[in-house]
C-alpha cells in the first residue's frame, strides 16, 4: 500500500477484496501493536438489494447455558457459546495475574503487557467474528427477526461474569439491527415486559411460577412440556407472525409491570397459575 507520507509503499495483508473509487485511508494501531488501514470506497451498494429469504420469521432468545435459542419456519435450534472464548478468558486472567506481579516499568512487565494485550485482541476479534457470522447467518435466512430485550436478562446474578454476557448480547442485536436494515429485513426488539419465558406457546397461559432456573417446565393449563429457552423463542416466532391468540405484548404489559413497580391491570388469566415441574 502506499501512503502520502511514506517514501516506501508497505507489506499489507489483504483482508478482502474490494471494488470502488476509494475516497480515504485511515489507519490505527492496535493496543497489541498491529496496524490497520481501512479503505472508505464509493461503491454501487449490493446489499440493499432484497434476496427472497429461506425462513419469514425467526425469534431468538439470548441465553447463558446457550449463547441463542433459535426458532423459524422450519423449527428450533440452539446456537452454544464458542468454547474458545471461555478458554480465552480464563487465559486472560492468569495474564492479567502475572502482568500484576512485575515490577512496573521493567522489560519483564512491557513483556507481560504486550502478552495480555495480544490476548484480549484475541478474545475481542474471536469474538466479533462470531457474531457477525451468526447475525449475517440469521439475516440471509429470515425477513423478520423477533428478538427480546436484553435488559431483563441483565438483571440475572450468573457464574458467567457478566460483562461478558453483556457485550456479547448488545453487540450482538447491534449487529442483527443494522444487517437488518441493510438488507431490508424487519428488525423487531419486544418490550422488556414481555414474558417470553412465561408464556406457553401452546395455549397463551402465562405461568407466573416460573424461576429463574426451572430449565424445563409443564404448562398447568395444557400439559404441554416446555424447555424453557425454546419455548420463549417461540414466543418471539409468534410475535414475528403476528399470531392473535399469544398478542403476548399486551398481556405481558398487563401482568409484569406488579414487578416493577408499576400499577396493575386485572386480568382474566389469574387463576390456575400452578407449577407441574416436568
Ligand atoms: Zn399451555
Amino acid at each position: 500500500m502506499y501512503l502520502p507520507k511514506l517514501r516506501e509503499g508497505v507489506k499489507i495483508e489483504l483482508h478482502r477484496r474490494f471494488d470502488g473509487k476509494i475516497k480515504s485511508v485511515t489507519v490505527s494501531k492496535t493496543s497489541d501493536g498491529k496496524y490497520f488501514a481501512s479503505i472508505l470506497l464509493e461503491t454501487q451498494d449490493p446489499r440493499n438489494k432484497v434476496v427472497e429469504t429461506k425462513s419469514k420469521t425467526c425469534g431468538i432468545d439470548l441465553g447463558l447455558e446457550h449463547f441463542a435459542t433459535v426458532t423459524n419456519d422450519f423449527g428450533s435450534y440452539k446456537v452454544e457459546h464458542p468454547k474458545y472464548l471461555r478458554r480465552g478468558e480464563e487465559r486472560i486472567k492468569r495474564l492479567q495475574k502475572s502482568f500484576s506481579k512485575k515490577q512496573k516499568g521493567s522489560k519483564n512487565s512491557e513483556k507481560a503487557r504486550l502478552r495480555l494485550a495480544r490476548q484480549h485482541a484475541y478474545i475481542s476479534n474471536a469474538r466479533n467474528d462470531f457474531l457477525h457470522k451468526l447475525s449475517k447467518a440469521i439475516i440471509d435466512e429470515n425477513q423478520v427477526v423477533v428478538v427480546e430485550d436484553i435488559n431483563v436478562k441483565g438483571l440475572l446474578k450468573t457464574r458467567l461474569t457478566k460483562s461478558v454476557a453483556d457485550s456479547g448480547w448488545s453487540k450482538f442485536l447491534t449487529y442483527l439491527k443494522y444487517k437488518a436494515e441493510w438488507y431490508g429485513r424487519t428488525f423487531i426488539q419486544v418490550d422488556q415486559f414481555f414474558p417470553s419465558s412465561k408464556l406457553c406457546h401452546r395455549c397463551g397461559h402465562k405461568n407466573d411460577d416460573l424461576a429463574l432456573h426451572d430449565r424445563t417446565w409443564c404448562c398447568p393449563a395444557c400439559g404441554e412440556i416446555h424447555d424453557r429457552d425454546v419455548n420463549a423463542s417461540i414466543n418471539l416466532y409468534y410475535v414475528g407472525l403476528g399470531r392473535p391468540e399469544v398478542t403476548p405484548v399486551e398481556q405481558a404489559l398487563v401482568d409484569d409491570r406488579s414487578l416493577y413497580g408499576l400499577p396493575k391491570k386485572p386480568s382474566c388469566n389469574e387463576a390456575g397459575s400452578l407449577t407441574v415441574k416436568g
